[in-house]
């Protein structure tokens, strides 16, 4: 095989992304390997839009592929940092990571595309730094930049706004704060540059901007030039991300220790080689956390490792591919559900995409299926995305529909054209970002599924494998919605609707 190396030799974050990685990638026919070092700039391979031949190289520096020895990125608090060129936001990112991670320059608007930077902050564990081109920036070019920053948005856990202090405060700041407040996003405000300031300027100058906040905003003068303050605002993150940390649990909370669990991850031509798969990985790794045993099989062997067991297992976690079959050798009293399944719960909203298996019911022919991938990845010629979920969408409604595959991380910016979005099990997005993307989609009056969800309702098995989720349940069954009074019986469809 012949092999190709395209060295860009260019910092990380500088150029060799966006469009410029767009067109010199755009007319090579052979698959593309992206190997890189460092900051991850937004256009990588694993996000966006590449080539769908173009895989990330799941080198542990990635990050957003998830090195084997890394946390995933989908897994770390998400830090950005806002504010208009030249506010410094690089040089800040550098203080408080301690070392020269981005490109820092005097010359405005140096960062283009956001850049991300996995790193651990103790105590608040391993987080992703991202920095975003500034929010003044202008011109057509400038615009695009800005609402890439923008889109950063969606990811974001923590926001620190980085002010150009001399400079003063103006609309970039007044929009980036509304912007976060919509969001009720945790921020932490750095003034920066106080070192050219003189200390009276600076009260006055923190005075009135803490004035802008509630008292549970940070204000913290800094400098990244001097360092002076950079201690503090370590101090006001750690304390931003702490309160409201989500810690939500795989399957934690299904199981008690000693448990037995048995998974079933189909080794085919799909799985990736010498490894498992991301989403087993962390369901191993949450049963361990939680005193539990879990048994790794192929469903071939599941008859066996059912037999070989003195109690029944907890319950059966599958592949959703392997659904069906998995399904006739599961005795009925044994609770199966899958990994998409835990996902859809896990990063999303499991009673959203429940309730959205009902559209397939009033799907007719012809109707527009987006399918959503949130990264790309290595395609067989049976994929899931491309063409099982279609072949089983189109054996249920009895005719052909239309399709719209997107992979990365962005939507179509018109929804409502789609009758029904199926989505991935989202295992390398951060969950405020899947709950974005659930939202977006929901707000334009389309229903979602993810895999799992959609896979289990057109094998008819979905009531069996949302039976842990008592929400999710009462939802397939009834039209309430979750989190609401238990349904009426007028609201209670028929027996076997699902
Ligand atoms: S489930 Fe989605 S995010 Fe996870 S690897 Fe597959 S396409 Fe990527």
């Amino acid at each position: 095989m012949d092999v190709q190396f395209l060295d860009s030799a260019v910092p990380s974050g500088a150029a060799f992304s966006g469009e410029p990685a767009r067109h010199l990638l755009r007319p090579l026919k052979n698959p593309v390997f992206w190997l890189r070092n460092g900051w991850i700039p937004m256009y990588k391979p694993a996000d966006h839009d590449l080539p769908n031949n173009a895989h990330p190289s799941h080198s542990a520096t990635t990050g957003g592929a998830a090195g084997l020895n890394e946390t995933p990125r989908g897994e770390r608090l998400h830090i950005a940092v806002f504010g208009r060129r030249n506010a410094g936001k690089s040089s800040l990112i550098n203080a408080i990571a301690n070392q020269e991670v981005s490109i820092v320059s005097s010359t405005p608007g140096t960062t283009t595309d956001p850049v991300y930077k996995t790193m651990e902050i103790l105590p608040i564990g391993p987080v992703v730094l991202v920095d975003t081109a500034g929010l003044d920036d202008e011109g057509i070019l400038g615009g695009e930049r800005v609402r890439r920053s923008l889109d950063v948005l969606d990811k974001t856990d923590l926001a620190l706004l980085a002010v150009d202090t001399p400079e003063g405060w103006g609309s970039p700041e007044d929009k980036i704060v509304s912007l976060l407040q919509e969001r009720r996003l945790p921020l932490v405000v750095a003034l920066n540059k106080v070192d050219v300031l003189s200390p009276d300027t600076v009260a006055r100058i923190r005075t009135a901007a803490a004035n802008r906040f509630p008292p549970t905003v940070p204000v913290i003068p800094a400098s990244a030039r001097t360092k002076a303050g950079i201690e503090a605002l370590k101090s006001a993150i750690i304390e931003a991300a702490s309160p409201d940390r989500e810690e939500p649990t795989l399957i934690g909370d299904l199981v008690q220790a000693g448990d037995t669990v048995i998974l079933v991850a189909p080794i085919d031509r799909s799985a990736p080689k010498s490894r498992l798969i991301l989403p087993q990985v962390q369901v191993i790794r949450d049963l361990l956390d939680h005193h539990a045993q879990a048994l790794t099989i192929q469903s071939e062997e599941l008859p066996a490792a059912l037999a070989s067991l003195r109690n029944p297992p907890r319950m059966v976690i599958t592949d959703s591919q392997a659904f069906k079959t998995v399904n006739t050798l599961t005795p009925a009293e044994i609770t199966l559900t899958s990994f998409s399944i835990l996902f859809a719960r896990y990063k999303g909203d499991l009673c959203e995409l429940a309730a959205g298996a009902k559209a397939i019911e009033r799907l007719r022919r012809g109707d527009h299926i987006l399918i959503a991938e949130a990264c790309t990845h290595h395609r067989t010629d049976d994929d899931i995305g491309k063409v099982k979920i279609p072949s089983w969408l189109e054996q249920k409604v009895g005719g052909k529909l239309s399709y719209t595959w997107v992979s990365g991380g962005t939507l179509p910016a018109d929804l409502s054209e789609f009758q029904l979005v199926v989505h991935c099990g989202a295992c390398m997005l951060n969950r405020r970002q899947m709950l974005a993307r659930l939202h977006r989609i929901t707000s334009a009056g389309v229903p979602v599924v993810n895999y799992g969800v959609g896979i289990a309702y057109l094998h008819g098995i979905l009531p069996r494998t949302l039976s842990p989720f008592p929400d999710a349940l009462r939802v397939i069954r009834s039209r309430q919605q979750c989190g609401l009074q238990p349904a009426q019986p007028e609201d209670t469809l028929a027996p076997g609707q699902f």
